[in-house]
């Protein structure tokens, strides 16, 4: 499984970069979690759109969706052009079909998904479980034909159910949207400290902290993480690339 990540910035994206986007590679199926700011631009870097298999939206804040109806007009001319053969599959949280205003459906087909649900993309499995968030989400896990798992937070406050969705994930993408001493600021995001605790009391291979806060030293955010999970735990940037 090949994890590019695209953005990994909470709100908005900095300069030329992009709000939350991950491509996965696996089986020869191309999967991309959230389509954020600037997401759409920078993934071609990585993957022909042509060749974009399904997009999973963990939930509808801006920074996670920005760019899907500009996507939508991309499948749709690629589409006309002769360019591309097959509509876009969109996995959405079922409570959010409402709030999706997709205009052409022969291009973009949607899927509702709910948590504790299972299915498959190719040779893919995914599993979904709700977080703590403003407004429903759905963290997502990814699981391989042989075994090898990533799962990826979307947006969460600390719960008992994020740690029990994780339990020995290869790879943990979790926000860390702030910094230990904002603790209990604001429900529905986590601390990096908080981050890491879910990671040790999941026990996973290794964690990527995303989804930041635009200020202070992203750096401070490793090392608190790192007073909880004792594996290694890096920050994600723009073309980051983990092979698992
Ligand atoms: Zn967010
Ligand atoms: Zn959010």
């Amino acid at each position: 499984m090949d994890i590019t990540v695209i953005g990994c910035w909470g709100a908005y994206p900095e300069k030329n970069e992009a709000t939350s986007g991950y491509l996965v590679e696996c089986e020869g199926s191309r999967i991309l979690l959230d389509c954020g700011s600037g997401v759409l631009s920078r993934l071609q870097n990585h993957c022909a759109l042509e060749e974009l298999d399904a997009l999973v939206l963990t939930h509808m804040h801006a920074d996670h969706m920005a760019d899907v109806y500009s996507l939508e007009f991309a499948i749709l001319i690629l589409m006309q052009i002769g360019k591309r053969s097959k509509p876009l599959d969109v996995y959405v949280n079922e409570v959010e079909l409402g709030s999706l205003a997709f205009e052409y459906p022969d291009y973009v087909r949607v899927h509702p998904i709910r948590a504790g649900e299972e299915l498959t993309i190719g040779q893919v499995r995914l599993q979904f479980s709700e977080t703590v968030h403003e407004i429903p989400c759905l963290a997502v896990k990814l699981t391989a034909r042989d075994g090898k798992t990533l799962v990826y937070s979307g947006d969460t406050g600390y719960c008992q159910a994020m740690i029990d969705f994780s339990r020995s994930a290869d790879v943990l993408l979790i926000e860390s949207s702030f910094y230990d001493f904002q603790a209990g600021r604001m429900n529905g995001h986590l601390t990096a400290g908080e981050a890491g605790k879910i990671a040790a009391l999941a026990g996973v291979g290794q964690t990527i902290l995303t989804h930041f806060p635009h200020y202070g030293d992203l750096n401070q955010l490793v090392m608190e993480a790192s007073r909880h999970y004792t594996g290694q735990v890096r920050l994600a940037f723009c073309d980051m690339q983990i092979n698992i």
